[in-house]
């Protein structure tokens, strides 16, 4: 079948009252985004509530949808065939030239649901629905009709042009990404993080990422599995602007002066804390991150008050109360799982203790921390710590930020 438009379906959006027409927009406006990924021009425009996608060249349908899929905000993609208003009797046959392509099995209930938007046509909405079920009854008597519960809800929409519809496929559902401000995202090369962007996007919210980085303990690959996740995310979101930290100093510093069993609290503290400075400076409103409560040491309720202490902007952790199994579930149906999985290091593997606290003690982490605020250099550094006082780490970190726009 060639379609000629999709009617697109949205819902949450519909309920916001005057916002309407900002979510519209901001709809529209990843649409557009999200079209221009595949072959094909399109224009999509607003029209008495609705938004409508015409094909103005040929395109892949298939890559179409695809890419429509993954637009926040749409729950449903509707192809639709356009016909020229031509007399009744030849609509009655276009509606059932779609009917007979569309739907090779024949045994199927359906209900013709016309929509007079042009109050000069002929017949009335009523008049239609009649006739045209009788037509297609006559041309295919293994059909019935059911008014209730039709297996094909067959709309047919007299506008300038008439509009024929039925299937609906279905969108990710949320809302448009951009009507909902913007967040900072921690990601690292796990499976978690991109399932925890994937999913506060889905809430409508623009994307920007840190990853911390920590050459050379982790790789150039680890880093570009960072950049591929991204790009998977950015599928959804748009585009991201990732800042690459290099945390190799800081984490050094720490693993030489800091209790073995406090590595990771404090680190997750650093990061916390490099990650809200870059949030303030780019506009964003919260912090996110894939935690959930304890999955591991650093993620028990007493590691993320320990954590979250750091931070004076909220920290959506959209996972919190998700089994590992449910996170894989989502980061495989969202594409990310493939990538998540390969075998590169990331910073937090190479620096773990065997036995780090479950139960800090923020007092004592706050004490550990001292050790950092001195400067070391007297004593000569060790093990490649630097020996620099913290502030001059967290500075040159800061300084090392490396911006790549992926999407
Ligand atoms: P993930 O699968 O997302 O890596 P995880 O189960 O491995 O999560 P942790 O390593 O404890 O858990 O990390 C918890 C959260 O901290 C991550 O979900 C992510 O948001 C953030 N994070 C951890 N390491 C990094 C990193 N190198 N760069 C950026 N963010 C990170
Ligand atoms: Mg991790």
């Amino acid at each position: 079948m060639k379609y000629t438009a999709f009617l697109i379906k949205y819902a949450e959006i519909a309920i916001k009252g005057k916002n309407r027409g900002l979510f519209e927009d901001a709809l529209i406006r990843q649409i557009r985004l999200a079209l221009k990924r595949g072959e094909g021009e399109f224009e999509v425009s607003k029209a008495s509530g609705r938004v409508y996608i015409e094909c103005l060249t040929d395109y892949d349908l298939e890559e179409t949808v695809e890419n429509l899929r993954h637009v926040f905000g749409i729950t449903g993609i509707c192809p639709v065939v356009h016909v020229e208003d031509e007399g009744f009797d030849r609509l009655s046959e276009q509606v059932i030239a779609y009917l007979d392509e569309v739907y090779p099995d024949k045994q199927k209930s359906f209900k013709v649901h016309a929509r007079r938007a042009r109050k000069n046509y002929p017949l009335d909405s009523q008049e239609i629905n009649m006739e045209l079920g009788g037509r297609i009854l006559d041309r295919f008597p293994q059909m019935r009709v059911d008014v209730h519960e039709p297996e094909i809800l067959l709309n047919v929409e007299i506008r300038e042009r008439i509009y024929i519809y039925s299937e609906i496929i279905p969108g990710p559902g949320g809302m448009p990404v951009g009507t909902n401000g913007k967040g900072m995202l921690l990601l690292s090369g796990g499976i978690d993080s991109p399932v925890a962007g994937y999913m506060i996007g889905k809430r409508g919210v623009k994307l920007d990422a840190v990853y911390f980085h920590a050459p050379p303990y982790t790789s150039e690959r680890a880093k570009q599995k960072v950049v591929d996740l991204a790009k998977q995310i950015a599928l959804y979101t748009g585009p991201i602007y990732l800042h690459v930290i290099n945390f190799t100093d800081i984490q050094l510093a720490i693993y030489e002066r800091c209790p073995k069993d406090e590595l990771t609290i404090i680190m997750r503290r650093y990061m916390m804390r490099i990650a809200e400075d870059l949030a303030k400076q780019s506009g964003c409103l919260g912090l996110i991150t894939g935690e959930s409560i304890g999955q591991v040491a650093s993620q028990t309720m007493q590691s993320l008050a320990a954590t979250n202490e750091v931070c004076t902007m909220p920290v959506y952790r959209p996972l919190i109360g998700f089994d590992k199994q449910e996170i894989i579930r989502i980061s495989e149906k969202i594409g990310t799982y493939e990538t998540s999985i390969l075998p590169y290091e990331d910073c937090c593997t190479i620096f773990v203790a065997k036995h780090p606290v479950t139960k800090p003690n923020v007092n004592e982490i706050r004490r550990s921390e001292k050790r950092l605020m001195q400067d070391k250099k007297a004593e000569g550094p060790a093990q490649g710590d630097t020996g620099k006082n913290i502030d001059m780490l967290y500075r040159e970190a800061m300084e090392s930020d490396e911006l790549i726009v992926v999407g």
